[in-house]
């Protein structure tokens, strides 16, 4: 992040999200770059710098600066899926190292550093939100890398993310943070102590579920993100520049989008909890949620749009409960305009934390009530 940015709130840089600086037409809104390659000067130089499409896209470069000042971050990059910026990090590792991750998370990432060990790794999964237990799992000397999740799919865990940032840096360990849920409009890890924040930018940063993309922004342009940013060439999983694009008019709506479905999920939650066919709602905004009171403090503005609520007569009829909504739509992933159900245990893969009558809910951008009386129709199937 330059210095002249520095101060600005994330609300306005997001609504701005181009600062400008087309040359040609003085376009206001940035134009999408779509070449694969660039010519030569005839002295043989490349004078924009621009060599080859796999390396760098001047749309993808713009909305990369984008991540960068909304995070407080050095730098950003962005990959051709969450996955693709997650791995990269653990790719780009130069020696066998052990991980600390947290228990609860994004299931297809869990499932594959459960099969790290190929690359050398070692991983100990662990409830990041028990310090006890995360200090306890520490290997003096081999522990480098602390992967947290917060708030984290699909219990919205809360993981303290400055108490983990001085355990991580007390072993010269490296903290990163998927914070694709917490988005930066509720928390900025990178000012809480942690490295690298990664986000699955087909979630909210997009947030109108038409674009895949990845995110990483780092606290330093040191030798890791280096080699990050080196794997990310070599791999060909950089973002496209029409998909960067997509993502930065995504993004100039961040704000208002995430304030408004977080309120929407925080007036879910209040009136789901004591439902008769309800048996609990997991939501972190709720002061009966374990991670109520570090949520509070790390996050501003609302505790995100996601919850889940576990249903009182078990799988069946929270699979019945999912296919009797209208307005809700039964589909994977989250952060778009459209209100999304899903029973997640039909697919989290193996190890999986997640209770079999868990339905996940990410709030949209549909009226609370019109939300609500839905699903309040839908959990008469549940008996
Ligand atoms: N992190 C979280 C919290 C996610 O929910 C997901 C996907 O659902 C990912 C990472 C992976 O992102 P992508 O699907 O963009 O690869």
């Amino acid at each position: 992040m330059d210095d002249q940015t520095s101060h600005i709130s994330v609300q306005t840089l997001a609504a701005q999200a181009f600062s400008g600086h087309e040359s040609v037409t003085k376009a206001l809104v940035a134009p999408i770059h779509m070449s694969a390659t660039f010519l030569r000067d005839p002295d043989n130089g490349y004078p924009a710098g621009h060599v080859y499409g796999r390396t760098d896209n001047l749309s993808v470069q713009q909305t990369q600066s984008l991540i960068a000042s909304l995070e407080g971050a050095d730098e950003a990059l962005l990959f051709s899926s969450g996955m693709a910026a997650a791995t990269s990090i653990f790719l780009a590792l130069d020696r066998p190292t052990h991980i600390i991750a947290s228990q609860v998370m994004y299931w297809g990432f869990r499932s594959w550093l459960r099969e790290i060990g190929r690359y050398g790794h070692r991983v100990t999964f662990v409830e990041t939100s028990d310090l006890d237990a995360v200090c306890a799992a520490v290997r003096p000397g081999e522990t480098g890398l602390f992967w947290i999740e917060t708030p984290s799919n699909p219990l919205w865990t809360i993981t303290d993310i400055a108490a983990i940032a001085e355990i991580a840096h007390a072993c010269d360990a490296v903290l990163c943070v998927d914070s694709t849920v917490a988005t930066p409009i509720l928390t900025r890890p990178l000012s809480l102590g942690a490295d690298i924040v990664m986000h699955s930018a087909t979630k909210y940063l997009n947030g109108h579920s038409d674009v895949i993309a990845g995110a990483l922004a780092t606290a330093r342009n040191d030798s890791l993100w280096q080699r990050i940013r080196k794997t990310r060439t070599h791999l060909g999983s950089a973002l496209g520049g029409f998909d960067a694009w997509l993502l930065m008019r995504g993004i100039r709506t961040l704000d208002l989008r995430v304030r408004r479905q977080t309120e929407t999920a925080a007036i879910l939650a209040a009136r789901l909890v004591g439902h008769p066919a309800v048996a609990a709602v997991l939501y972190p905004g709720l002061e009966q949620h374990r991670g109520y009171n570090v949520a509070v403090r790390q996050m501003s503005g609302g505790f995100g749009a996601m919850l889940s609520i576990r249903i009182k007569n078990g799988d069946a009829a929270a699979i019945a409960v999912a296919a009797a909504v209208t307005l809700w739509k039964r589909a994977t992933s989250f952060g778009g305009c459209e209100s999304l159900i899903e029973h997640r245990a039909s697919i989290e893969g193996e190890g999986s934390p997640c209770p079999s009558d868990l339905l996940r809910l990410s709030a949209g951008l549909e009226a609370a009530d019109d939300l609500f009386l839905d699903l309040h129709r839908a959990l008469a199937v549940a008996g």
